[in-house]
């Protein structure tokens, strides 16, 4: 057994076999077995290569390969798939070594890809990759139902990877994919974030995982306290399964909360919305609750399709999303494209510092098309019930000032036509930079409403990258820096009399429920399985309590001394969620 403690990013418990996927970076653990376990180990690895190379055969004479750099590929595979002395080294090393037959592929192909990498020939050193692509075959048919693809899933997995892209994440099927562990990302990654959104309990920034999986093992996932278990003994499995039951009840119980209203104990009234990723996570926000979508990020119309949506896809999608929540409010948030969010390898030209690139609203400033079609469609929509458009990543007031000068002129195409849409639609902004932050009273006088990001907010201000796991302990919205930054911003709204909401993951962090209260926020936009816990927060405490609490995190002076405070007056509340 061995027990990893790595961030919990999607609360749950998932135990099931794990399914390593991405293998060509992983590194299979090496493995001992028995002298009288020889045979059958030098049987699997036979086994494995006739499969490869009648693998190999079929897709040669199955396609009509024209291309002669693809059957030098199958060539140079095959070469090496019929080597006998290849194939002795690898024997020789099990027989010699006493280590399993995935081992002893994995360290001589590797061995034999960074020789080649060394050759100062680009033709050779190119050759790395083949020798990776052979090891990978093989150990598809040695590890068989670990490495299946993810698509053709028949029984429940956790995944295990070294990162996963938030497009993966999204195309995973909930029926079988009961959790996830990376080795790599940060609580507030975009594929953390859908996690969230699916309720699949994910666990990351494990680091070197997968050297420490045994073939044929279980794995627990527990997204509560960011553990993971691997190959749990008997006890730990037994006590696991308790508490996922627990928890099952918990959130059951917690269901029940669903039409009664988020108000605290003193009858101050506070709305929760729903994030969402896809039209139809729109039925969990209304399942769990939620009084509308604050915050849907389109993009991932653009990722998961992985082509540019036309001007129909974007409407179908937004009037889905609308007809779901029936009358309720949509805030349709622009293409927030870049930095971790990206369509395609070459989508636009790398960047040394994609974070702080052409991302975003720039990014949608400069591809003019792209972003009208996609205004178009959004006015279209907002007849269709209550619409309110966004851009995300404003800076300061010329940036907005451009982007609604786009809209004006994509409404007076609309006119041309005769196409109705909603002159008065409401036109807000995140506020997800110092800069904006800073100039929020500015900003306010051209706004309809604020939404506060504090995922890219704490990540611009504090300088530390949202997705990386090497900084994530300095990644903290309990900093007093974010703190001022979001009072003023609260102030900023107040004063101007518009709307005021937060959609940045803090609004789903328990913790922190209690102080946006007393700050003044009385919207928050959230990851949908999440609301039902957080309308227990609100309606535990009173609206006095939440203004005490905040009054004395004013006054403190380090992230973790008001981290501390939150938690302890959190669990008071609501000690099932730690
Ligand atoms: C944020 O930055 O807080 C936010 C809500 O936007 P995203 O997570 O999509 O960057
Ligand atoms: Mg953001």
């Amino acid at each position: 057994m061995e027990i990893r403690k790595g961030i919990a990013v999607s609360p749950g418990i998932a135990i099931a076999k794990p399914m390593l996927i991405d293998s060509k970076d992983y590194r299979i653990p090496r493995r001992s077995i028995l002298p009288s376990q020889r045979s059958q180990e030098i049987q699997r690895l036979r086994k494995a290569f006739a499969t490869a190379v009648t693998e190999l055969e079929r897709v040669e004479s199955a396609q009509d390969i024209e291309e002669n750099k693809i059957r030098d590929i199958f060539a140079v595979h095959m070469r090496f798939l019929r080597d006998r002395s290849f194939r002795k080294r690898i024997t020789d090393m099990v027989n010699k070594e006493l280590v399993t037959a995935e081992y002893a592929v994995s360290a001589i192909l590797r061995e034999i890809a960074s020789h080649f990498a060394g050759i100062n020939d680009a033709y050779i050193s190119e050759r790395a990759a083949d020798i990776y692509d052979i090891e990978k075959r093989l150990l598809v048919h040695l590890l068989g139902k670990q490495q299946e693809d993810v698509e053709r899933l028949r029984e429940e997995v956790v995944i295990l990877a070294r990162n996963l892209t938030p497009t993966q994440t999204a195309g995973f099927d909930k029926t079988y994919i009961k959790g996830f562990a990376t080795e790599k990302g940060g609580r507030t990654s975009h594929t953390a974030i859908v996690a969230r959104s699916l309720g699949i309990p994910a666990v990351v920034a494990l680091g070197d995982l997968s050297s420490e999986v045994p073939p044929d093992c279980v794995v627990i996932v527990d997204g509560n306290r960011g553990v993971v278990v691997i190959d749990p003994d008997e006890e730990t499995r037994r006590q696991y399964e308790q508490y996922a039951l627990q928890m099952t009840q918990f959130v059951t119980k917690l269901r029940e909360l669903k039409d009664l209203p988020a108000q605290t104990r003193d009858g101050t009234a506070v709305q929760l919305f729903g994030n969402i990723e896809f039209p139809d996570e729109s039925e969990i926000v209304i399942a769990n609750g939620g009084e509308g979508i604050g915050l849907y990020r389109t993009e991932f119309l653009y990722l998961y399709g992985g082509q540019e949506p036309t001007e129909e896809d974007h409407y179908s999608a937004y009037a889905e999303a609308i007809r779901i929540v029936q009358g309720k409010p949509v805030v349709i948030r622009t293409m927030d494209l870049g930095a971790d969010k990206l369509p395609h390898s070459g989508w636009h030209p790398n960047e040394t510092n994609p974070v702080l690139g052409l991302r975003s609203i720039r990014y949608c400033l400069q591809a003019l098309p792209l972003f009208k079609t996609q205004l178009r469609a959004i006015l279209r929509a907002s007849v269709l019930g209550d619409v309110r458009v966004m851009f995300p990543l404003i800076t300061n007031l010329q940036e907005l000032r451009q982007a609604k000068m786009i809209l004006r002129d994509v409404m007076e195409d609309l006119d041309e036509y005769a196409v109705p849409y909603n002159a008065q639609m409401p036109v807000g902004i995140m506020i997800e930079t110092p800069s904006s932050a800073l100039t929020a009273g500015l900003l306010a006088t051209e706004s309809s409403f604020f939404s506060i990001g504090t995922n890219d907010l704490i990540q611009y201000t504090l300088a530390v990258d949202r997705a990386n796991e090497h900084v994530s302990t300095l990644f903290s919205a309990a900093e007093p820096a974010i703190l001022k930054l979001i009072r003023n911003v609260i102030q900023d709204a107040h004063k101007a009399g518009i709307g005021l909401s937060i959609c940045g993951e803090v609004a789903s962090d328990p913790e922190f429920i209690m102080l946006l209260l007393g700050m003044g926020v009385r919207t928050l936009s959230l990851a949908p399985p999440m609301i039902p816990e957080v309308k227990k927060i609100i309606r535990s405490a009173t609206l006095e309590e939440c203004n005490e609490l905040s009054r004395k995190v004013a006054t403190m002076d380090s992230s973790r001394q008001i981290r501390n405070y939150l938690r302890d007056a959190a669990m008071r509340i609501l000690p099932e969620s730690f």
